[in-house]
């Protein structure tokens, strides 16, 4: 039987993922004690406040001191400095790991300066929302979501387990994968779709004044569902792009063919080629509501009042 419960779990950064996970962790009993460290004195305040962690503070070091479990929840830009800074202050057989969005990079820059005494699994839970902060979190953030680990073959079994243990007791399913193939698989799931909404409201920002008091105006034609995602953290996202540039890249080249032809077919006014599109993606959507990965509700479920029109 595996032993779920940490005696000092330290939050690395407590902002949305962190605190959910301080929340969900306090909530099933996963720790004896919960720290963070957090570098504005306002985000331990509310952290505090909140009552999701025991203590709260500046220095990291203070945080991983005495720590079983080490969790990383900053945006990665700043893993490698962290990981330098910590790394003479891990306990002896600590668990490290991190929730960031991008894998391979994170592996370069944390492994190499961690000692042996430590496990260090990365991780990823597919779970979030276009919030920030201590106060954004909520315990239930990775009931039924995924989380992708990836060990390697030399990952020691038994931290392998107790992590899993943990991330199936705050309601993930897990998946086990290797660094590179999650970078890949990320990019076309998450990192081109914000891509898209980045540009795409970046574009209508740059239209000109009168035209875009009416994208507003008319924005339920579908624009705003872009720009819930645009409104995510530009730290974070600058981060992810700088750091999965290479699967980013390539997904973005295949993208670009797939624009181009469906550019060709409007132009060509090929109806067959679109209605084959169209048809194929709606049964993508589909199949993600079957695999309980979103609401069937119509329009994500919104209250229509009479200005919502498709
Ligand atoms: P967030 O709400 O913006 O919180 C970020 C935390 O990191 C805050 O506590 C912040 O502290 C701290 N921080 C920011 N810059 C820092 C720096 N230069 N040095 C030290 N601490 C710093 O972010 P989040 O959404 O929780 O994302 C955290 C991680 O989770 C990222 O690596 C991201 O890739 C990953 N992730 C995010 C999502 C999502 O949907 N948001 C989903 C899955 C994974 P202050 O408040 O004091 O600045």
């Amino acid at each position: 039987m595996t032993e779920i419960k940490f005696k000092r779990l330290a939050l690395i950064g407590i902002g949305l993922i962190g605190s959910s996970i301080a929340r969900s962790a306090r909530q099933n009993d996963l720790a004896e004690e919960i720290v963070c460290a957090a570098r504005t004195a306002d985000t331990r305040r509310v952290a505090l406040e909140l009552r999701i962690v025991d203590q709260a503070y500046e220095d990291p070091v203070e945080a991983v001191e005495g720590a079983d479990l080490v969790i990383f929840c900053t945006p990665i830009g700043t893993y490698e400095a962290l990981a330098q800074t910590i790394a003479g202050h891990l306990a002896e057989g600590a668990i490290v790991t991190d929730v960031g969005s991008v894998k391979s990079a994170v592996v370069k820059a944390v492994q190499p300066h961690l000692p042996a005494h430590v496990h260090f699994i990365p991780g990823h839970p597919i779970a979030g929302t276009e919030k920030s902060g201590p106060a954004a979190g909520f315990a239930e953030l990775f009931i039924g979501k995924w989380c992708i680990l990836t060990p390697t073959p030399d990952t020691d079994e038994q931290a392998l387990a107790r992590l899993t243990a943990l991330w199936t007791a705050m309601g993930s399913d897990i998946e086990t994968m290797d660094p590179d193939h999650h970078d890949l698989v990320l990019a076309i799931t998450s990192h081109i779709p914000h891509l898209i909404a980045y540009n795409i409201v970046g574009t209508a920002d740059d239209l000109e004044e009168v035209t875009k008091s009416e994208v507003i105006k008319y924005s339920a034609g579908g624009f705003r569902d872009f720009t819930r995602i645009a409104a995510s953290d530009p730290t974070m996202w600058r981060d992810v792009f700088l750091h999965n540039k290479e699967a980013v890249l390539e997904m973005l080249g295949r993208f670009t063919e797939d624009l181009t032809a469906l550019q060709r077919a409007i132009r060509r006014e090929d109806g067959e080629a679109l209605f084959d599109i169209f048809t194929r993606t709606r049964a993508i959507r589909r199949q993600i509501i079957d695999a309980g990965q979103e609401t069937a509700e119509p329009d994500f479920g919104r209250v229509h009042g009479p200005k919502d029109e498709g």
